[in-house]
């Protein structure tokens, strides 16, 4: 098992600087199956129990690194620094935004776009998770503006079909008509504004989108908007 200098570990989880973490050891803050842990040079097994037994300032040890959350990510928050407005990082408590590794999003989904966002500290996890070649897929429930025309289905599925400005078909994605002027689409990539440039290529237009599940993960009901939720081993395998 790996080890780390407490103060290390704490300090690359947000807690504060290694000074702060020994002046709280020092104070009785830090404690490992309720034994005070007096010097932060000490070293500790980074057990995945660890979060169970360890107290910091009398709560329990944030995850450790290699977490995945779910985001059931609110309208009108982006997940790009450069566009406008709240970031979807803004959900996260404030230590949680000051971890090394960071904590950033798997892919993005539009500002105007509500739904299942993936969040991690593992860049690997989070490459195979949008590697075109994993072809996880997508579900996404869109909201249009005119009737379906009834071709749609057939059109997206084809693999031949072309996003304006580019030059390489979409692969194929699966349209499940709901009503008239509701459909889930899933898809295996993600393109920019992929959704909604499909449906504006067979001319209609996507007023609301949600998306739904990424592989066999689905968001749960009961999680609201804005809510996230750390997800365990068997979780995390239902995304491939
Ligand atoms: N497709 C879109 O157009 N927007 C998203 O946010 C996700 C997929």
């Amino acid at each position: 098992l790996p080890t780390a200098r407490i103060d290390k570990l704490l300090s690359s989880m947000g807690y504060g600087s290694r000074r702060e973490m020994a002046a709280l050891a020092k104070a009785g803050g830090i404690k490992l199956d309720g034994q005070a842990l007096a010097d932060v040079s000490d070293r500790i097994a980074l057990n995945p129990d660890l979060p169970q037994r360890m107290r910091v300032a009398g709560k329990a040890l944030d995850p450790l690194q290699g977490l995945v959350l779910m985001l059931n990510k609110p309208l009108g928050m982006t997940c790009s620094h450069k566009e406008e407005g709240a970031l979807v990082y803004e959900v996260l408590p404030e230590r949680w935004r000051r971890r090394d590794p960071m904590i950033s999003t798997i892919g993005r989904l539009d500002k105007q776009t509500s739904g299942l966002l993936l969040m991690t500290d593992d860049g690997a996890l989070l490459h195979r998770v949008i590697s075109p070649k994993m072809h996880v897929t997508k579900s996404y429930l869109a909201t249009l503006d005119r009737d379906l025309r009834g071709d749609e289905g057939a059109m997206f599925a084809s693999g031949e079909m072309m996003l304006e400005g580019e030059t390489k078909p979409l692969e194929p994605a699966v349209l499940e008509v709901i009503s008239e002027r509701q459909a889930r689409l899933t898809v295996t990539e993600g393109r920019y504004h992929q959704v909604r440039r499909m449906f504006a290529a067979v001319g209609n237009h996507v007023t609301a989108l949600h998306r739904e599940s990424m592989g066999r993960l689905h968001l749960p009901e009961g999680l609201d908007p804005g809510q996230t939720k750390l997800l365990d081993a068997d979780e995390i395998a239902l995304i491939f």
